[in-house]
C-alpha cells in the first residue's frame, strides 16, 4: 500500500525548507561525492515533490525502487516537510515490494528494451541472450523515448537527462562504459536469467531466428563453413545466416561468465530499517 504523505498547503510557496536525504546502494554512484553514503541536508523552496528533489541531486526517477519518509513508503508526489528524513533505495534484486508501495506499474513478464545510440554492443549481447532489444545507431532522444513508452520497453542509457523525462516510466541508467558489465547490471536489475533463450534472435537486426536447411543457404556460406557445419538458422527479417562457429563459442563464454556472476539464489537485499 502506498502512503501518500502530502502535507496541507501552508500557503507560502516560497517558504525555505530543509529536508535530510540519504541514498542507498548504487544510487550513491549518481551523487556528487560529498553526498555519498551519508545523510545530507537539502535546502529547497516551496512545494517541490520528492521526485523533483531526488532528480535535482542527479538521480533519475527510473533508478528509484523505494522511498521512505520517516519510515513510511511514499510515492513520487510527496512534498517533504521541514526536517523530514527521506531515504531513497535502488531497485531490489530479490525483494517484492508490491505490498509496500508502487512507484510505477509493475513490469510484468519478460522485459523488452530500447537502447540509446551509444549502446550497440549491449544491444548485441541482449539479442544474443534472446531479448527483444530495439537499437538504432542514430536516433534522437524524443523518438527513442516515444518508442520505449509506446511499447512499454525499458529505456537503457547512460544519459540521465533522458531518464529524467517525466514520460519515461521504465529505465535503467547504466553505470559503466564496459558492455559486459552493462549487461550484468541489466540482467541483475530485471532478473533476466529467468528468461534466457540464447541464439534465438538476430544480433544485427533483432529479428527472430528460424532453423533452415543447409541446402537453402549454401550460396551464402564460405567454403570452410560449408565443409564443417551442417546446422543453420536464418533471421526472418534480414536473412543473415547463423551457425555454431567461433563467434558462437565466444558468446557461450559470455553466458557462462554471466551465470557465474548472477547465481540462481542471489542474496536478498537486506537494508534493515534500523539503518535508515
Ligand atoms: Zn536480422
Amino acid at each position: 500500500m502506498c502512503y501518500a504523505k502530502n502535507m496541507p498547503d501552508d500557503g507560502n510557496y516560497l517558504q525555505q525548507k530543509t529536508a535530510i536525504f540519504r541514498f542507498y546502494g548504487d544510487l550513491n554512484k549518481l551523487l556528487v561525492p560529498n553526498r555519498r553514503g551519508r545523510e545530507s541536508m537539502l535546502d529547497f523552496k516551496g512545494r517541490q515533490t520528492v521526485k523533483h528533489l531526488i532528480e535535482s541531486l542527479g538521480v533519475p526517477h527510473t533508478e528509484v525502487g523505494l522511498i521512505l519518509v520517516d519510515g513510511q513508503a511514499v510515492d513520487f508526489s510527496l512534498i517533504p516537510s521541514q526536517d523530514e528524513r527521506v531515504a531513497i533505495f535502488p531497485h531490489f534484486e530479490r525483494l517484492t515490494l508490491s505490498q509496500l508501495h508502487q512507484l510505477r506499474p509493475s513490469l510484468d513478464g519478460q522485459p523488452r528494451f530500447a537502447l540509446d545510440g551509444h549502446l550497440g554492443r549491449l544491444a548485441a549481447f541482449l539479442r544474443m541472450l534472446g531479448f527483444d532489444a530495439l537499437y538504432f545507431n542514430h536516433i534522437d532522444d524524443s523518438t527513442l523515448a516515444s518508442l520505449a513508452i509506446r511499447d512499454g520497453r525499458v529505456l537503457l542509457t547512460r544519459d540521465r537527462g533522458l531518464l529524467k523525462r517525466g514520460t519515461v516510466v521504465y529505465g535503467c541508467c547504466l553505470l559503466t562504459l564496459e558492455p559486459r558489465l552493462q549487461l550484468l547490471q541489466v540482467v541483475r536489475r530485471y532478473h533476466l536469467t529467468h528468461y534466457l533463450k540464447p541464439f534465438t534472435r538476430c544480433m544485427v537486426c533483432n529479428g527472430q531466428l528460424h532453423e533452415v536447411r543447409k541446402a537453402d543457404v549454401l550460396t551464402q556460406l564460405e567454403p570452410k563453413t560449408r565443409r564443417y557445419f551442417d546446422e543453420f538458422e536464418r533471421c526472418a527479417d534480414c536473412d543473415k545466416v547463423y551457425w555454431a562457429g567461433s563467434h558462437h563459442t565466444r558468446m557461450l563464454a559470455v553466458i557462462e561468465w554471466l551465470l557465474q556472476q548472477v547465481p540462481p539464489q542471489a542474496e536478498m537485499c537486506t537494508y534493515a530499517r534500523g539503518n535508515l
